[in-house]
């Protein structure tokens, strides 16, 4: 490969890169994976496509134009291309090296900055851009922002997000941190459990769910106060000093917990940080799972939910093609006594959340969102389980958007229904040592 010394490419693209870049064949495999190229058709908007981008920038062939960025902005780095590809090329670790040389060299907006920076690795600020958009939800001023005149004072992308929001709750986990969960039944061993940055303000539900389902099963649950966002969203960005700031933090708290396993119930959380610790040497990265890992081996007795409502499961993309898990969530589902499990035709295609991809690419975004929902609709089924935030929001944006019956829950969620149903397992306030 000849290589100019001035491509933009050559400041992130290093042996290592360079490596994987040729490791493709062109083979096109990987073109019916993916979610952009099959909804536009378009070549460059495909993994080969933007293979060979890369490629031609980094050989000097074309410049780093806004053509070239926006077929790489495009990319949801969803993997299901490294999933489909028969020569294993590590398509999102280039994709993110890429946007890397474009962030040197083309500054983001202020305000795109600002919340990479400054809002996300703080839950101060967090919670309080939460309170205000609790405090709009209350007074409905979410819905009056899409009427005239307000709905021209509001920028699109901004009314998107609003709408798109669940319901902010009361209370984020964080009030639960540092303190250490007993495990009531027969111990197990012992788990730390990473919480994320958004999730904390957002699902918090989904984290007690998490604790609840930890301690019944035997195990001693501790949650650090200290750990910080994961910096997927970073990475994807191509933010790499923020990326690695975050990663170095997290992993030297996480590092310090003498906890069996390091539990994770974020698809795209657990798929960067496990991704991230294959690049360093660290002790960690076996004891790294996500919950459905753990929770699949485990003998586990939850009762039926009752009415058998037909469950559709939807698998998140950074579990999917980005951790390699698939049957555990379906292994787990299967625990719940008659249990009515129905297929869902493309639950392997991405739903359109992808991190910030919903707001930052909002009209490819809402054409995979529309797409996925046909298919939860033709499926019948009247509860869609997913594992991952970021696509329980998209998927509960969708539903209220066509405004159908359908209820979407996090795994975690459901399952720990199941068990409430028995009056043994506990209920908050969760059990304290
Ligand atoms: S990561 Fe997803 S969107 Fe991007 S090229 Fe691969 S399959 Fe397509
Ligand atoms: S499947 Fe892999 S080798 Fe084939 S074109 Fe796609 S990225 Fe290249």
């Amino acid at each position: 490969m000849s290589e100019t010394v001035t491509s933009p490419l050559s400041r992130t693209f290093h042996a290592e890169e360079k490596r994987l870049l040729q490791e493709c064949i062109h083979c096109g495999f990987c073109l019916p994976a993916c979610p952009t190229y099959m909804e536009n058709g378009k070549e460059m908007d495909s993994p080969r496509g933007r293979l060979h981008l890369m490629e031609s920038l980094l050989e000097g062939r074309m410049n780093l134009d806004s053509a070239f960025e926006e077929h790489m902005k495009l990319c949801l780095v969803c993997r299901a291309c490294e999933t489909a590809c028969p020569s294993g090329v590590q398509f999102g670790h280039l994709m993110e090296a890429t946007r890397q040389s474009i962030a040197e060299v083309k500054q983001k907006g202020r305000l795109e900055r600002f919340l990479l920076q400054t809002v996300l690795p703080s839950h101060r600020w967090l919670s309080f851009l939460f309170t205000i958009t609790r405090v709009i939800q209350i007074l409905r001023l979410d819905k009056l922002s899409t009427v005239p005149p307000l709905s021209l004072l509001v920028p699109k992308k901004l009314r998107q997000l609003q709408l798109s929001l669940p319901t902010v709750p009361p209370r984020r986990f964080g009030r639960s941190y540092d303190v250490h969960y007993r495990a009531i039944r027969k111990q197990r061993g012992t788990v730390t459990l990473f919480t994320g940055c958004v999730m904390d303000h957002l699902f918090p539900h989904v984290h007690t769910a998490t604790v609840r389902l930890l301690t019944w099963h035997g195990y001693d649950v501790t949650i650090p106060s200290d750990q910080a966002c994961c910096g997927a969203l970073h990475a994807h960005a191509g933010e790499k000093s923020m990326t690695s700031f975050l990663a170095d933090q997290n992993i030297s708290i996480l590092d310090n917990c003498n906890s069996d396993y390091i539990v994770i119930n974020s698809a795209g959380c657990g798929s960067h940080l496990k991704s991230y610790l294959t690049y360093i040497d660290s002790g960690i990265s076996s004891r790294v799972v996500d919950l459905s890992e753990l929770l699949a081996v485990i003998e586990m007795k939850p009762k039926a939910i009752g009415p058998t409502d037909p469950v559709a499961y939807d698998e998140p993309c950074h579990l999917l093609h980005g951790q390699g898990i698939s049957t555990q969530p379906k292994t787990i589902l299967e625990k719940i006594p008659e249990i009515n499990l129905v297929p869902l035709k493309g639950s392997d295609r991405c739903c359109g959340s992808a991190g910030s991809y919903s707001i930052t690419e909002t009209e490819m975004s809402l054409k995979l969102l529309d797409a996925k929902m046909d298919d939860i609709e033709a499926s019948g089924a009247a509860i869609v389980v997913t594992a991952n935030p970021g696509c329980q929001m998209q998927l509960n944006w969708g539903v209220k958007r066509r405004g159908i019956n359908v209820e979407v829950l996090h795994l975690a969620e459901l399952l720990d229904k199941c068990f409430r149903i028995d009056p043994s397992y506990p209920t908050d306030p969760l059990v304290l040592d």
